[in-house]
């Protein structure tokens, strides 16, 4: 179902209302407390930016850490602060709470066009839990709602699903639109051929991805630690490969499902040990040797991975290839991002879904040449399983 998004509300319903905006700051810190890597401050300006150009009162929330209900000074919005009123080249006042007479205060004074950034919103218990009174004091101090906090809408929590019970209209910030363009697009409705890769560690992680995309998608491309369990099922021998012994019979049936639309890789790279001075060979996935283990796909299999994609309408990824953490077992994945690279250029819509997978296509410089870099790990996993995510599910419908 689509969702309204900020975009369909005019100066008329913005000017001088007060906009409670769920954002996603939850920025790396070094221990001297800078931000390391403000990307997700700098994601969330357009949306602020709108708002703030149609004259509304803008009052910001998010978390940072896991500081479990308790105030924790090492996990204040502080530095946050001062970064984005950097970024928006203007003052941003900032509260010591998310609710309370304080923060109340600081909102009467607001003028029109001026930004508010509250705690952390996980100093109270009340978020994490979806507390109904928590949730009615957050909103206590706004007229509507805006969630642009992707990251975060697989979670019912306070700021995310609570205050939508209080507030209207609800709606989608620019980012979650993308997200939502992109991940709920490729499913439902996709330029095809659709070609999914999904790799990483366990096929037990993947098992909801990998039943819905297998309906969705034409061709399903499987790469990563999951393999082995599929060799598995197959008969093969993995040698000393990470596999889920009570995930073969799933996988077995996966294949039978799929009626040969799953691709495995036909050879791998393996290595003496888990180590990335590991000594390593490149074996055909029948002459995987006893004692050593799979860490990569080999040349052979990228060629046909990548023969798979050509010409493909939307390619979709979620998972590495290999132990791209280790340079030597990178190889693989990093073919496979600059194949998708190539292709975006060509006029497949390519998406990257997945923690490690964006981290991996960040790794080889390739990941501004994409269509779409999910910014939800989690939340982006949970929206390609076909899941309904309770932080949109929560926004009116458009
Ligand atoms: P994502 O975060 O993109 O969803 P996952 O968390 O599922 O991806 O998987 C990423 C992890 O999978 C990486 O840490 C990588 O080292 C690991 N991995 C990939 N291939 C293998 C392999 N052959 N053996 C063991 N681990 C692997
Ligand atoms: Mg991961």
């Amino acid at each position: 179902m689509a969702k309204k998004s900020v975009a369909n509300l005019t100066e008329a319903d913005l000017s001088g209302k007060r906009v409670f905006v769920r954002v996603d700051f939850n920025v790396p810190l070094n221990e001297s407390g800078a931000i390391t890597d403000d990307t997700r401050i700098r994601a969330a300006l357009p949306t602020i930016q709108y708002l703030t150009g149609k004259g509304a009162k803008v009052i910001l929330g998010s978390h940072m850490g896991r500081p479990k209900g308790q105030v924790v000074d090492s996990m204040r919005l502080t530095p946050v602060a001062a970064r984005l009123s950097e970024l928006l080249g203007q003052a941003v006042v900032k509260c010591d709470d998310c609710i309370g007479e304080g923060v109340a205060q600081a909102i009467a004074g607001l003028a029109n066009g001026q930004v508010a950034l509250l705690e952390n919103l996980r100093f109270h218990a009340g978020e994490e839990k979806n507390d109904p009174e928590f949730a009615k004091q957050l909103a206590s101090n706004a007229d509507l709602y805006v969630n642009d906090a992707f990251g975060t809408a697989h979670r019912a929590h306070g700021s995310t699903e609570g205050v939508t019970h209080y507030l209207s209209p609800n709606v989608a910030g620019l980012l979650i639109e993308k997200e939502l363009q992109f991940l709920q697009g490729a499913i439902e409705a996709p330029k095809r051929p659709l070609v999914a890769i999904v790799g990483g560690s366990k096929v037990s992680s993947k098992i909801g991805v990998i039943e819905t995309l297998l309906e969705k998608c034409d061709k399903l491309l499987i790469g990563g630690g999951m393999i082995f369990t599929f060799y598995k099922a197959q008969g093969k021998a993995v040698g000393a490969s990470l596999v889920e012994d009570d995930k073969v019979e799933l996988a077995k049936s996966l294949m039978e499902k799929a009626q040969g639309k799953i691709l495995l890789p036909t050879d791998v790279v393996v290595a003496d040990k888990f180590a990335p001075d590991a000594a390593a060979k490149t074996v055909s996935v029948d002459e995987i040797p006893e004692g050593w283990m799979g860490l990569d796909i080999g040349a052979d299999s990228v060629k046909v991975f990548q023969d798979a994609l050509n010409g493909c309408g939307t390619a979709i990824w979620n998972g590495p290839m290999g132990v791209f953490e280790f340079d030597k077992f990178a190889v693989g994945t990093e073919a496979i991002a600059h194949s998708l690279a190539g292709l975006t250029a060509t006029g497949t819509v390519t998406i990257i879904g997945g923690g490690d997978s964006v981290a991996a296509v960040e790794k080889v410089g390739v990941a501004e040449k994409m269509s779409h870099i999910s910014t939800g790990g989690g939340a982006s996993l949970e929206l390609l399983e076909g899941k309904e995510l309770p932080g949109i599910v929560a926004l009116d419908n458009a």
